[in-house]
């Protein structure tokens, strides 16, 4: 792992922007004492790009029709009046996809700039720029990996970044905000959208269109962001302990089977034929499907496969032994995780051997 760290590292240059500006008085933005390290320079935040609508370019009289990921890091950061006086910056573009494209070989890049940038201990705080589709699973991916006290803030916009009313430009300015800021220092990996802070465990994109989309259902924002100032509800939560990344992609197939009325067993077998080393059920209700799929998800569990039960509702848990006999069929829950979520932490835990279904499912609750 340590070796594809170093090559990523080494193969991608840094690219200094706004160095003079370091010397700018704090008192030229709102709260920017946040922003100041003891020794009274400003943080040094690296800004990873890797696509998605904040990047996207468009005619502004069709906002509806664009390409994701157009613009460079650099163009974006020039695009936000008064950055350089929140943070020293530097950017670095790692891939320039719509997230309905995001992979794991991206993912592992992401993974390896960011543990070179943590090494290298220069850098206070990370912002990547990502598309909203699928954003939370990004984001949750590396708060599983990562065990830092260096804030990592994912950011994007719903708008263009040429569209009349584009969100990008405020939302960047917000997300440098809390990765510079020391208040933000040992909360895992943050969302920041729409002056709202969201932590990458519970948040989750709820509206196809709307800048009002990042919500966490069974937790509420973990804090509010505006030009002037930061303000988290609580301290920061205790983390949970990491999971290693295999030396290179892809990880572990598991599927999601999606339940529905009049369900049968066909597209869980499927899965098993394709290769899926777990399945995780977006279930009905609190994580249920038809009897035909119970039976075909226990026949799947008794072969190895690792099943874990979520829920398509949105909100709520997904709770043990209450419709569906876990103990005996041998299932894991997902408790608060959506299926998507779910699905990222049964790869990490397959990839790390953890297949036992106690200890999964324990890794499942780490939380609560
Ligand atoms: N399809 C885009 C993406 O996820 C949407 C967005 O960024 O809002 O990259």
């Amino acid at each position: 792992m340590a070796s594809l760290f170093q090559r990523v590292f080494s193969r991608r240059s840094m690219i200094a922007i706004g160095l003079a500006c370091a010397l700018t008085p704090a008192a030229v933005i709102g709260n920017a004492y946040a922003q100041k390290a003891p020794d009274g320079a400003l943080a040094h935040v690296l800004v990873l790009a890797t696509g998605g609508t904040i990047a996207g370019s468009a005619d502004p009289r069709a906002a509806n029709a664009y390409n994701a990921g157009k613009v460079s890091a650099e163009a974006l950061i020039a695009s936000v009046p008064g950055l350089d006086a929140v943070a020293v910056l530097s950017a670095e573009q790692i891939s320039s996809i719509g997230s309905q494209d995001m992979n794991d070989k991206v993912w592992f890049d992401l993974a390896s700039r960011i543990k070179a940038a943590i090494d290298s201990k220069e850098i206070n705080g990370i912002v990547i720029t990502h598309g909203t589709d699928t954003m939370e699973e990004t984001a949750f991916f590396l708060d599983n990996i990562f065990d830092t006290d260096i804030p990592i803030v994912l950011v994007g916009s719903m708008r263009p970044s040429s569209a009349i009313g584009a969100d990008g430009p405020a939302n960047l300015y917000e997300a440098v905000k809390v990765a510079a800021s020391p208040q933000s220092k040992g909360r895992g990996v943050l969302v920041v959208l729409n002056d709202t802070i969201q932590d990458a465990r519970w948040t989750q994109k709820t509206h196809t269109t709307s800048v009002e989309t990042f919500m966490s259902p069974n937790a509420g924002p973990v804090g509010f962001v505006d030009p002037a100032t930061i303000r988290y509800l609580a301290p920061p939560l205790p983390r949970r302990a990491s999971l290693k990344l295999p030396p290179s992609p892809p990880l572990p197939r598991v599927d999601i089977i999606y339940a529905h009325a009049n369900m049968d067993g066909a597209p869980i077998a499927d899965a098993i034929k394709r290769g899926a080393k777990g399945i995780v059920l977006a279930g009905v209700g609190d994580g249920n499907t038809s009897k035909e799929a119970i039976d075909a998800l226990a026949e799947a569990a008794k072969q190895g496969v690792l099943v874990v039960r979520s829920a398509r509702v949105g909100s709520g848990f997904v709770n043990r032994n209450v419709e569906v006999n876990d103990d005996q069929l041998g299932f894991v829950v997902s408790y608060d995780l959506n299926p998507q979520k779910a699905r990222i932490l049964a790869e990490l835990l397959i990839a790390n051997g953890v297949t036992d279904i106690q200890a999964a499912q324990k890794a499942f609750a780490a939380t609560w």
